[in-house]
């Protein structure tokens, strides 16, 4: 095995740089990954910008929607089960405590002592990466079958944040489902929610391209909101009621009250996708009183959620090879995250 190797290091706001720095060896119970893929996502751009960089010290390895080997274990790694050396794995970004309130309730995505790869410890933008003892101990690294590529096995953790924010909606047999912006994410509801029995998913999304894959991922309609009025063609779909749910798979904050608005009384709205800076709205609180909306937020994914969205792959329910868009070699790091920053794909990956 190589004793060098290239990870690409975020070295303060807007530096990031490849290095070649020797391969970690693993300590006492801890994992070391040959990478294989390691997907783009926006808290990447977001840290490297300087936005969001709360817990990471550079230099760090970014990067945590992350497909890879097991290569070599510390002592005591090699027992355990289910992870021998030549194992192909995915794993969910956070290593949480199991411990605190939060983990018990199966809130374990607000872990109060949550770690994650990307941030704490060094991420999937590099040849080889370790998993820390305590996290490989929690059972963390999920065996991906011999069907599921890499690049597609590093999207388990987009979609598991994807099946948190379905199950906060409540999709099910019947719905008439708005999903607002077709990336990625909002493709994989479109997806995840024809899966769940949505009679009508119609996207609201002004790029043509984009409109395109949501129809041909199973949208039933697609409207570019820019040039129509996306509230007729919800009550022209659902009866002049509206829709059953709503998801922001943006993060735009004048479409909250569009949501609002757009779902029947009784409805659910769900706020998926983040927001810049404090992320204000304005919206009417009588929408959500009179209408007796139930309005649900997401963020992140519990273990749980990630196990259902590889499972989700792993039988290809879930079409993720339509998802992935570009594979940049390590040495484009820069180019795979310039592409993703500028919309260009859906989601870009890094193949180490
Ligand atoms: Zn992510
Ligand atoms: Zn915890």
């Amino acid at each position: 095995m190589a004793t060098t190797m290239q990870g690409a290091f975020f070295l303060g706001p807007n530096e990031m740089a490849l290095r070649d720095v020797p391969v970690p060896v693993p300590g006492p119970g801890e994992v070391l990954l040959r990478v294989g893929a390691c997907a783009v996502c926006g808290t990447d751009l977001r840290i490297l910008s300087g936005g969001k960089t709360r817990g990471v010290v550079p230099p760090r390895v970014l990067g945590h929607e992350i497909a890879a080997t097991v290569v070599a274990h510390g002592d005591g790694a090699e027992a355990i089960p289910g992870v021998p050396v030549g194992t192909r794995v995915t794993l969910p970004p956070g290593i949480t405590c199991g411990a605190c309130r939060f983990c018990v309730i199966g809130l374990e995505n607000h872990c109060t002592r949550r770690e994650a790869f990307g941030y704490k410890y060094d991420g999937g933008f590099a040849e080889y990466m370790l998993v820390p003892a305590h996290a490989a101990r929690r059972r963390i690294l999920f065996r991906v079958p011999d069907t599921l590529p890499d690049a597609e096995a590093s999207l388990a953790e987009p979609l598991a944040c994807v099946v948190n924010g379905q199950r906060k909606s409540q999709v099910t047999v019947g719905d008439v489902v708005l999903v607002a912006g077709a990336g990625p994410i909002g493709l994989m509801h479109v997806q995840m929610s024809r899966l769940a029995g949505a009679r009508a998913v119609i996207v609201s999304e002004p790029s043509a391209a984009r409109r395109e894959q949501a129809l041909s991922m199973g949208a039933t309609e697609a409207i570019d909101p820019t040039a129509h009025d996306v509230g007729d063609a919800i009550r022209a779909r659902s009866g002049g009621y509206g829709a059953d749910v709503a998801i922001a798979a943006i993060g735009v904050p004048g479409l909250v009250m569009d949501l609002l608005r757009w779902v029947r009384p009784g409805g659910r709205v769900n706020l998926f996708a983040g927001y810049a800076g404090a992320g204000e709205a304005t919206i009417s609180a009588n929408l959500i009183h009179y209408g007796e909306l139930i309005v649900t937020g997401t963020s992140a994914c519990t273990s749980e959620d990630f196990r259902v969205a590889l499972g989700l792959l792993s039988e290809g329910r879930i079409d993720a090879s339509a998802l992935v868009s570009h594979r940049f070699p390590l040495a484009a790091v820069h180019e795979a995250f310039d592409v993703t920053r500028r919309g260009a794909g859906l989601r870009v990956v890094v193949t180490p």
